[in-house]
């Protein structure tokens, strides 16, 4: 299978403005952001998507979790708050298959609930 953006923004075959990086984790600034902070979180070992991660490794579930939560805290945007999203096969929207999670925050983001 041909190689995702994301591989190669991490083998560096592709530039991207990266804002976080651990052992195993790595973040950069989504290209097309939909909210003043836009970024993507995303294992340094391929998995497709969300479940593929889980039934694969839900360590790496983990240390996504671990990284933002790092991020956050370091940027004081627990307080004010932030979304994060994954997106799941075709249907879900999801266009890079490369499992990936949005954090996104920086402004007032639209709710989904009605009140
Ligand atoms: P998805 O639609 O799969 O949930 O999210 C893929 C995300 O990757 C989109 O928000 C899209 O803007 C972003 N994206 C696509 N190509 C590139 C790229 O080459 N560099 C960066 N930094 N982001 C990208």
């Amino acid at each position: 299978m041909s190689e995702t953006v994301f591989e190669k923004i991490l083998s560096g075959e592709l530039p991207a403005d990266f804002v976080y990086e651990d052992d195993k984790v790595v973040a950069f600034k989504d290209l097309y952001p939909q909210a003043k902070i836009h970024l993507l979180f995303i294992h340094r070992e391929k998995t497709s998507h969300v479940n593929e991660m889980m039934q694969k490794s839900e360590s790496q579930l983990l240390d996504l979790f671990r990284a933002i939560n790092r991020y956050v805290e370091q940027h004081n945007l627990t307080e004010k708050g932030f979304r994060i999203v994954t997106n799941c096969g075709k249907e879900g929207g999801q266009t890079v298959f490369y499992t990936h999670f949005h954090l996104l925050a920086g402004e007032q983001l639209a709710s989904f609930g009605r009140s």
